[in-house]
């Protein structure tokens, strides 16, 4: 399986729950690489930038107004076949749906305010990883 790298994004629900050290942990024990990491709040027009593919849903504004209440901590990620195993262990968009030992079973409040954010192709995890950092802040 090829090197890739995807984006985790530890939402500010999680981030109020104090849960970032305890993801974080995780990340590591699954094995990836943290190329980049940075905690920011993101603007308004920043989180309708990141889900611009959702603009047409109907919870794309509830979706920005949550995504841009508080801090987020982003981190860019790498190691082998990244994009589908951090979907795995963050699990499925809802959390009464997702496998338990997933991180949005233990900390995800509702289909809304689901903790992590995981990006959901190679090419996006590219994309997404160059949202945040720069080339030469990506430790590679
Ligand atoms: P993410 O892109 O954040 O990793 P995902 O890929 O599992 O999540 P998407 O379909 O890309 O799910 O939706 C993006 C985000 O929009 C979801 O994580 C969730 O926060 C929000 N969202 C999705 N569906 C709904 C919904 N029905 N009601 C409210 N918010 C939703
Ligand atoms: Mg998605």
């Amino acid at each position: 399986m090829a090197t890739q790298r995807t984006l985790c994004i530890i939402k500010p629900d999680a981030v109020e729950k104090g849960a970032t050290g305890q993801i974080l942990d995780r990340i590591q024990r699954e094995g990836f690489r943290v190329l980049g990491l940075r905690q920011l709040r993101l603007s308004r027009r920043q989180a309708e930038g990141f889900y611009a593919v959702h603009r047409e849903r109907p919870f794309f504004d509830e979706l920005c107004t949550f995504m841009s209440r508080g801090p987020v901590v982003v981190a860019a990620l790498e190691r082998d076949n990244a994009v589908e195993h951090w979907r795995r262990v963050i699990g499925a968009t809802d959390p009464a749906k997702a496998e338990a030992g997933t991180i949005r079973k233990q900390f995800g409040a509702s289909v809304g305010e689901n903790a992590v954010h995981g990006s959901d192709s190679e090419e996006n995890g590219r994309i997404e990883c160059a949202y945040f950092f720069a080339g030469v802040d990506l430790i590679g």
